[in-house]
C-alpha cells in the first residue's frame, strides 16, 4: 500500500500545479468537487470500500451508487453534517456492492438530523428495492419516533430513471444514458434476458463535467464514448483478469464478460479524451497502482483512486484527501421530539 502511494503522490505531483491540502473544501462557484468514498468492488477489503462516490457542486450532494463501508466513509470525510445533507442518491445498478448501504445512510441520515426524505433514481427496479428497504425497517422507524426521535425525514423516495436528464436544476445537469453490465452468453455475445437496466451518469455544472461509467463491460459500441468526449473527468471501472485456476480466480473471473480490461478501458479514453481518466471500482481491489497503470496503454492524464481521495475540477484539476475534515461531535439540538 505504501508503494501505492508514493507512487500515485509523485504521479500527482508531475501532473497538477496544486494540491489540495488535506480538509480543504471545494471552493469557487463552479467546481465540483469529487471524493471517492470507496473505489473497490463485492470482495471484502480492508483498504478499499465499496464503490461510492459523492459529488458536491453548489449547494448540491449527490452520492453516486452506495457500496459497503460508504455511511462510515461519508462520516470520516464530513462527520455528521454529510450524513444528514445528502440531496439524492443515483444508483447506477441494483447489485449489492452498489446499494447495501442505501438503507445504512437514509437511516442513520434521519435519526441523526435529516428533515427531509432521501431521494433515491437509479433504473428499473429501484423503487421496487426501496419499498423493500422501507418494509424491511418498518419496525426500526415506529420504534424510534414512539420513543421520541423526530418524525420527520424517515421517508425514502425512489424513482426509476430511463436514459436521458435525470433532473435539471440550478445549473445542475444529471444525464443517465445504458451501459452493458447485463449477462451476456461469452460464446455468443446474446444478453442472456435477464430483465433490468444498467446505467452510467453524466453531471454537468457551470461548464465542468464528470462521467460515471458505472460497472460495464466495453465494446466499441459503448455509449461511454458519446456521452464522455471532451469530459472533465471521466471515472471508469476496471478489472483485470486473475491468474491461475484457483477458487478465487475462477470466481472473480466469471465477471469478465461485464467489466472492462485496462486494454479496453484505455480504448475509450482514447476516443474521449478526458481532462483526467479515472480508474475507480477495481477489481481485484488489492492490485497495485502500478500494474494498473502500467497495463493501460493511454498517453493521456489518468490516475488510480483510493478511498477518501477528493478531486476538485475547476481551471485546474487538483487532489486533496478528505480523511479528518469533518467533525464527529453531535451538536443537532432539534432530532427528539418533545
Ligand atoms: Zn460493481
Amino acid at each position: 500500500m505504501l508503494t501505492t502511494r508514493v507512487f500515485v503522490t509523485v504521479l500527482l505531483i508531475s501532473i497538477f500545479s496544486t494540491i489540495s491540502p488535506p480538509g480543504v473544501a471545494a471552493t469557487g462557484d463552479d467546481t465540483i468537487k469529487l471524493t471517492f468514498l470507496g473505489t473497490g468492488a463485492p470482495r471484502p477489503s480492508h483498504t478499499r470500500y465499496g464503490p461510492s462516490i459523492l459529488l458536491e457542486a453548489g449547494e448540491h450532494r449527490i452520492l453516486v451508487d452506495a457500496g459497503p463501508g460508504m455511511r462510515e466513509r461519508l462520516f470520516q470525510a464530513g462527520g455528521f453534517e454529510l450524513l444528514t445533507d445528502i440531496d439524492h442518491v443515483l444508483l447506477t445498478h441494483l447489485h449489492f456492492d452498489h446499494t447495501i448501504s442505501v438503507p445504512g445512510l437514509w437511516l442513520t441520515g434521519w435519526l441523526y438530523g435529516r428533515k427531509t426524505p432521501m431521494t433515491v433514481y437509479g433504473p428499473t427496479g429501484t423503487a421496487a428495492m426501496m419499498k423493500h428497504f422501507r418494509a424491511a425497517y418498518d419496525w426500526d422507524i415506529r420504534y424510534r419516533e414512539i420513543v421520541g426521535v423526530h418524525k420527520e425525514g424517515s421517508d425514502l423516495i425512489a424513482h426509476d430513471v430511463s436514459p436521458g436528464v435525470v433532473f435539471d436544476k440550478d445549473g445542475l445537469k444529471v444525464t443517465a444514458f445504458n451501459v452493458e453490465h447485463m449477462p451476456i452468453n461469452v460464446e455468443t455475445g446474446e444478453l442472456l434476458g435477464l430483465e433490468g437496466a444498467t446505467i452510467g451518469y453524466r453531471i454537468d455544472y457551470k461548464g465542468r463535467s464528470v462521467l460515471f461509467s458505472g460497472d460495464t463491460r466495453s465494446t466499441p459500441s459503448t455509449r461511454i464514448i458519446e456521452h464522455g468526449k471532451g469530459v472533465d473527468v471521466l471515472i471508469h471501472e476496471v478489472q483485470v483478469p486473475a491468474p491461475g485456476d484457483t477458487p478465487e480466480a475462477r470466481l472473480a473471473n466469471v465477471s469478465l464478460s461485464v467489466h472492462s480490461t485496462p486494454a479496453q478501458v484505455a480504448y475509450v479514453f482514447e476516443k474521449t479524451r478526458p481532462r483526467m481518466g479515472v480508474y475507480s471500482h477495481i477489481i481485484p481491489p488489492e492490485i497495485s497502482s502500478d500494474e494498473l497503470l502500467g497495463a493501460t496503454d493511454y498517453d493521456g492524464e489518468m490516475m488510480v483512486a483510493e478511498d477518501l481521495m477528493t478531486l476538485t475540477i475547476g481551471d485546474e484539476i487538483t487532489v486533496g484527501r478528505a480523511e479528518r475534515a469533518g467533525t464527529d461531535i453531535f451538536t443537532e439540538a432539534d432530532v427528539v421530539d418533545k
